[in-house]
Parts: C-alpha cells; sequence; structure tokens
C-alpha cells in the first residue's frame, strides 16, 4: 500500500429491497437453519444485516462482466486454476481462457513459491504489484493486494420485517425447477431499507466509474443480492445518500489532505497524483489521471481532510466523466503488466 493518502472517496449508499431478499443459504437442496438471512446482535436484539464482504462479491462479478464486454483478456478469473479438477469442472474452458486473464492472484501464489526473495519483493513492492494486477484485482484487491475499496456491513435503517416464504412455490413462480421437496425460506421483505458506507483510498478516476457504473446499475434494479437470485429472489433498488453521516456531508464526497494543491476545477487520480513525485509510472498509472470539473466545487475542510460533496447535476457530471474514462482506459488496457513487470518474472 501506498504509504501516504494522496485522494479518498466516501458515499453512503441506501439499499430498499423491492421484493424478498435472502440474505444467506446453503445449497440450493437444503433447508433449515442455513437459508436464513444473517443476523446479528445489534442494541440487545436479533437484526438482520448484509455483509459488507458478499456486497463486495457482488459488485466485483458485476464489474467482471462488465469489464469482459468492452474488452476480452483485460480482468483476471478471480480463481486459480491449479489443479485437473478445477479445469474439467469449466463446462468451456477456451472461452474462459479467450474472455479472462490467468488470475492475478495464482500468477502472484506462483511467483512466491519460487523462493523467500521472490515472497519478499511481493510484501515490499506494492507498487509492482498494483502495477501487475488487472483493474478488478486493483480495485477489489487479490491474494497479494488488499485492494482500494471498503465496503461495510449494510444495517437496518428502516423497521425490519421477515417473512416465511414457500421456497417450492418460488420455484413455481419463476418457473425454475422444482425438487418436490417442501421448504420454508426465510426471507427480507420488501421494502426494507439498508445503509453501507463505500470508502475508496487513492483511486484512479477509472475507479469511481466502475464504482458509479455499479450505483447506476443498482439503482435501475439490475443487480440482485443474497441467494435464490436464480428463484426471483433478492431485487434491490439503491441510491447515494444525501445525509450528512458521521462528520461527513452527504452526497458522493471526495477528500484530500488540506492544501494539497489539487485545482478547484479538477479531481486528480493516483495517476496525476504519483506522476509529480519519484514513484512516478511504477504504479502503472497515468499523468492523464484527472478530470475537469464542470463547475467549482467548494471545499469544506474537515479535520486534516477538504473535501468535495457532489449532489445533482455536479454528481451526475461526475458519474458520466468518470464511466467515459473507465471505458476508454479499459478499451486501451494492454495487460502488458502482467507477468513481465515483477522482477525476474515468472513464466509459463
Ligand atoms: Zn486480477
Amino acid at each position: 500500500m501506498l504509504k501516504k493518502i494522496v485522494n479518498e472517496a466516501f458515499c453512503t449508499v441506501r439499499i430498499t429491497t423491492t421484493g424478498p431478499l435472502l440474505v444467506k443459504s446453503g445449497h440450493a437442496s437444503v433447508s433449515g437453519p442455513d437459508m436464513t438471512p444473517v443476523l446479528t446482535n445489534r442494541g440487545g436484539k436479533q437484526e438482520v444485516f448484509i455483509p459488507g464482504s458478499s456486497l463486495k462479491g457482488v459488485f466485483r462479478s458485476h464489474i467482471e462482466k462488465i469489464v469482459c464486454s468492452l474488452k476480452s483478456q483485460v480482468v483476471c478469473y478471480p480463481f486459480e486454476l491449479n489443479s485437473r479438477e478445477m479445469r474439467e469442472s469449466i463446462s468451456d474452458m477456451t472461452q474462459l481462457q479467450n474472455d479472462y486473464r490467468e488470475s492475478c492472484g495464482g500468477i502472484f501464489n506462483q511467483y512466491a513459491r519460487k523462493g523467500e526473495e521472490n515472497r519478499r519483493t511481493l510484501e515490499d513492492r506494492t507498487d509492482l504489484v498494483y502495477a501487475a494486477s488487472c483493474p478488478t484485482c486493483r480495485l477489489f484487491g487479490s491474494t497479494a493486494f488488499i485492494g482500494r475499496v471498503a465496503i461495510s456491513d449494510a444495517y437496518l435503517v428502516s423497521q425490519e420485517a421477515r417473512e416465511l416464504r414457500d421456497g417450492v412455490g418460488i420455484d413455481r413462480l419463476t418457473g425454475g425447477a422444482s425438487h418436490g421437496a417442501k421448504f420454508d425460506l426465510q426471507v427480507v421483505s420488501e421494502g426494507v431499507a439498508f445503509e453501507t458506507t463505500i470508502h475508496l483510498r487513492n483511486f484512479e478516476i477509472w475507479q469511481l466509474g466502475m464504482l458509479f457504473i455499479v450505483l447506476q446499475d443498482m439503482e435501475h434494479e439490475l443487480i440482485r443480492l443474497g441467494s435464490g437470485r436464480s428463484r426471483g429472489l433478492g431485487q434491490v433498488k439503491a441510491e447515494i445518500s444525501l445525509k450528512e453521516t458521521a462528520g461527513r456531508p452527504g452526497g458522493f464526497v471526495t477528500s484530500t489532505i488540506r492544501k494539497s494543491g489539487e485545482p478547484d476545477n479538477e479531481l486528480w487520480g493516483l495517476g496525476r497524483w504519483l506522476n509529480n513525485s519519484p514513484e512516478e509510472d511504477r504504479y502503472g498509472t497515468q499523468y492523464s489521471d484527472f478530470l475537469t470539473l464542470q463547475g467549482k466545487i467548494v471545499r469544506t475542510d474537515r479535520g486534516i481532510r477538504a473535501m468535495r460533496a457532489f449532489i445533482g447535476d455536479d454528481l451526475a457530471h461526475l458519474r458520466d466523466a468518470s464511466v467515459e474514462n473507465f471505458v476508454n482506459r479499459m478499451q486501451s488496457w494492454t495487460g502488458r503488466y502482467a507477468r513481465t513487470f515483477l522482477p525476474s518474472a515468472v513464466r509459463r
């Protein structure tokens, strides 16, 4: 990880169920206690929540498909195909290899296994690991890199409502295969709201675009959450909260350390920040990594940070400009960093 903070972005996202949501589940054939939402003790009572890790997983796999549609061989498949069984379990291996790069985590693990010196390189040179990582691993992380986004557990912000659904009935409704067995599913009802906080640190502009695509697709109810998605469960709608939270203004907030030198009408990504310093280019970022903002967004000092809150038209402009930056960056992604970037790189 970079030993300093050049920029950050925050937002609170309100997720409202627009259909029954099954948060945690075992296999489709299993019924009983495993098929209940994840519960936690909060204020002395049992309450349902959505784990941040499961939100992160859903966001990641959504983005993988999108990047793959823009350009193949850019993102990696996030698991290591290190056994014959695993390779054989994939029905169309050729298609997978055409669409996706080899797992970044897999490449790093392989590199680390070659000896102590390599292992130390991976630990000490996060700049190289970052540069060698594919776009989704740069944002969401891999076995060798923690990633730049943190997503908190989503807790209830409305009345909770849970109900039992007849699992077989749901199968019948959605035309899915019914296994004949009668089982009940405990689900969160429609109209229940949760809130999660998303925090990006040392982001590149295209990573904002990546995040905005997920948020916009959630706003349009195109991303389902939880288990039983093939049964028609997990329909949700999301929006960025405009409420002030934890001393932070509402909307989409970007921040830098005060008096950082970023012009008022620009938003700088990691690449633009790094290229003013000796770290130049080691992270595989670009000097052109910045946006010109539509208008002047007033900065508010909060402690050591200077924050800018984007709402309304400013938010829409920021979103569209970052998404465009993301599309261009993905389509021009070369992937040249993958193996060759590491010292005495591992070869096939
Ligand atoms: Zn990767």
